[in-house]
């Protein structure tokens, strides 16, 4: 039998996206504006939550939610109007820029997003396992026994993704370094402390690793906003006994990504409180010690190849994974999904041509972006210069050009 040739046009594309987090629901919500039939597929058995952590407001990252929800930057975001360069160590200030960004976090983007796109389309429990392409539809086969069809899927289940092990083979590799993250409520702090970080991008510096701290729109279960200091400290760890024994959780188990707080082992936990008290200056000491229920993620980056095998097109983190560093990974995962519908609805009678322009594009912006991130983890993490205001590491992607 003949595969049915593949249109690309939304009458006659049914269309599953694997992952409901940023870049899913973003590519979803564009997906259906554009006419598709589409279905999300999440494996969390519920709304995701992203622990309050914190995420810079790049142009990509909120473009759907300001053009196509009637959302403001106000609604989902807090403004600061500086950055400072700290040694973490000591308390000297190294230097500072004034450059306003604005901060989000991960409830507020995420809980927008799925308010809008509704959830009668929005499929939780469904932990794919497995696809199949047989060249004329998809089959997705997720570990409840469930199967579903579609003509076109998009993945974007993340930086572990199942989707991108199973056709490309890459898996994520370890930095050499994880991250403590955690947010402290603003009258749990001395004022003194509260004035310092309250309205900066603060860097904190070390010989061996490094420290970030912003303000963050804390979302609660009710939907009530209210504002939090957020903090991240990367710490090097080697991998093998070291990092086993960090990631293994109170119950003996090694967990592969991150150990929550109520998970974390009581050694690992009072390891870190003792480094905070005795390695940072007074004030990132007292942040970090205020800071609600940390926890730990490892650093991983992966790079796949290609962006589409067949029928499969994989997404944001599922496709390349960065490290954090430049504050937009996010926003690359957002500008996947943009421009994937911009060649899906331009491709007139060429789709396999406007998926390879896709795909050679996005690739072009992913590498350059993992690239800049690794040449900042080289200095963020050893003590390298880090100038103030330099350039070559401002938050943000890399312009690209393919044509
Ligand atoms: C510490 C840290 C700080 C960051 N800071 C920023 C920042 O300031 N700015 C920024 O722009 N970006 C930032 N990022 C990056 C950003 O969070 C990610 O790039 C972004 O979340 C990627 O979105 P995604 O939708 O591709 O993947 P994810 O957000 O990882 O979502 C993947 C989704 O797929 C689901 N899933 C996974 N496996 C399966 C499966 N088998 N079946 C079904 N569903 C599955 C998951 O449950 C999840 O919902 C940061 C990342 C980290 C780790």
């Amino acid at each position: 039998m003949t595969a049915a040739p593949m249109t690309g046009r939304p009458g006659d594309t049914r269309i599953a996206v694997v992952g409901g987090s940023i870049a899913g629901l973003t590519a979803a919500g564009l997906l259906r504006d554009a006419g598709y039939e589409v279905d999300v597929y999440e494996r969390s058995p519920g709304p995701l939550s992203g622990l309050g952590t914190g995420i810079v407001v790049q142009p990509e990252l909120v473009r759907f939610l300001l053009e196509r929800t009637g959302t403001t930057l106000d609604d989902i975001s807090v403004p600061s109007s500086s950055v400072k360069y700290v040694n973490a160590a000591s308390g000297a200030m190294i230097g500072q820029t004034d450059v306003g960004w604005r901060f989000t976090s991960y409830n507020a983007l995420y809980h927008r997003l799925l308010g809008h796109f509704g959830r009668e389309r929005y499929h939780f429990s469904c932990n794919l396992e497995r696809v199949v392409d047989d060249g004329d539809q998809v089959e997705l086969f997720f570990s409840s026994g469930e199967v579903a069809r579609a003509d076109l899927v998009v993945l974007a289940d993340g930086g572990a993704s199942a989707g991108r092990r199973q056709l490309t083979g890459v898996t994520p590799e370890y930095a050499g370094y994880v991250t403590w993250r955690g947010v402290a409520e603003l009258d749990a702090l001395s004022s003194r402390t509260l004035d310092f970080f309250d309205d900066a991008f603060s860097y904190g510096l070390l010989e061996d690793g490094h420290l970030i701290a912003y303000p963050i729109p804390v979302v609660d279960a009710e939907g009530r906003v209210r504002r939090g200091l957020n903090y991240q400290w990367y710490r090097n760890v080697a991998a093998g006994p070291e990092l086993d024994a960090l990631m293994t959780d109170r119950n003996g188990v090694r967990r592969p990504t991150s150990v929550h707080h109520h998970d974390l082992h009581p050694d690992v936990l009072a390891g870190f409180e003792e480094s905070a008290r005795h390695r940072l200056d007074d004030m990132f000491a007292e942040l970090l010690l205020a800071a609600r229920e940390p926890f730990v993620t490892v650093i991983a980056d992966a790079e796949v190849p290609r962006m589409r095998i067949g029928r499969c097109l994989l997404i944001g983190d599922a496709a390349i994974t960065p490290r954090p560093h430049a504050a937009a990974g996010g926003a690359k995962a957002c500008a996947d999904a943009w421009a994937l519908v911009d060649a899906l609805t331009g491709a007139g009678d060429d789709l396999d041509g406007a998926l390879s322009r896709w795909e050679t594009h996005q690739l072009a912006v992913g590498r350059a972006y993992l690239r800049k991130v690794r040449r900042m983890a080289e200095v963020l993490q050893h003590g390298g210069p880090f100038p103030p205001g330099d350039p070559a590491y401002r938050f943000g992607l890399p312009a690209v050009t393919t044509v």
